[in-house]
């Protein structure tokens, strides 16, 4: 038996599965859906003003990922701690998987952890989250996966001009696709190709590790947070990106 050192009875899951029995054949995934911190970490020594910024989660992303999968009849897997507590978009040996400072803000929780406080944080959520997002993808003929994020629209003085980025590696395909979609639908927007962000081995989970690992249709998502704090951003951008997604759904279901 494992005697838990880091999560107490009063602490949530580490995840949540939504629609678990859903028809589309894609899964959708939302790494930094939560900001909840275990009680025995003591708020990490930050703000409920930094966890509700960019910094502690994905702002309005779990809001998107639960209308997509009502409205794509999808499952969806959502990780339910803070991005502080530790990254599941990132391998658990990055230096940022469970950062000292993050966008400026010194996170005191952080700071000199001990390697079994590290390790504890990997074994009840990061390997929870993933192995039940692997059980996912064992059990159902899933053809694609898409995960959902948002990004700050400044960062280190920049101001990022995109609505929506789409991350991608050896699977350039399913971005574009959807991409062209959405651009069809929506000229207006400013889209990104691998912006904001660029994907590599040492600092990314999702696409090496699950999209390309898995040889499934994969995509990363990243939505500007300014479209998506309200519950009504939040809405049109799930509408927007479930036309987006159908056409991928209707190949593989066909
Ligand atoms: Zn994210």
């Amino acid at each position: 038996m494992t005697i838990s050192s880091l999560l107490g009875p009063r602490d949530p899951a580490p995840v949540e599965v939504l629609n678990p029995t859903g028809k589309a054949p894609l899964l959708l995934i939302c790494e930094h859906a939560g900001q909840a911190v275990p009680a025995r970490l003591s708020g990490l020594g930050v703000t409920q003003d930094q966890l509700d910024a960019h910094i502690g989660w994905d702002i309005g992303a779990a809001g998107v990922t639960r209308r997509l999968a009502k409205a794509l009849d999808a499952p969806a897997v959502l990780q339910t701690y803070s991005r502080l507590v530790i990254d599941c978009n990132r391998p658990p040996e990055a230096a940022d998987s469970m950062p000292e400072v993050s966008d400026g803000h010194v996170i005191p929780g952080n700071r000199g952890l001990a390697e079994a406080d590290r390790q504890a944080r990997i074994d009840e959520i990061f390997a929870p989250y993933q192995a039940a997002v692997a059980d996912m993808l064992d059990r159902a003929p899933f053809r694609a996966t898409v995960s959902i994020h948002s990004f700050t629209p400044r960062m280190n003085g920049f101001d990022r001009p995109w609505d929506i980025g789409f991350l991608f590696r050896r699977d350039e395909a399913t971005s574009t696709r959807i991409a062209r979609t959405l651009a069809a639908q929506a000229p207006e927007l400013t889209i990104g190709m691998n912006q904001p962000y660029q994907v590599d081995d040492a600092s990314d989970w999702f696409v090496p590790r699950i999209g390309e690992a898995r040889g499934l249709c994969h995509s990363l998502i990243e939505i500007r947070n300014d479209h998506i704090r309200s519950s009504t951003g939040q809405a049109l951008w799930a509408d927007r990106l479930s036309h987006g997604l159908r056409p991928l759904i209707m190949e593989h279901l066909t």
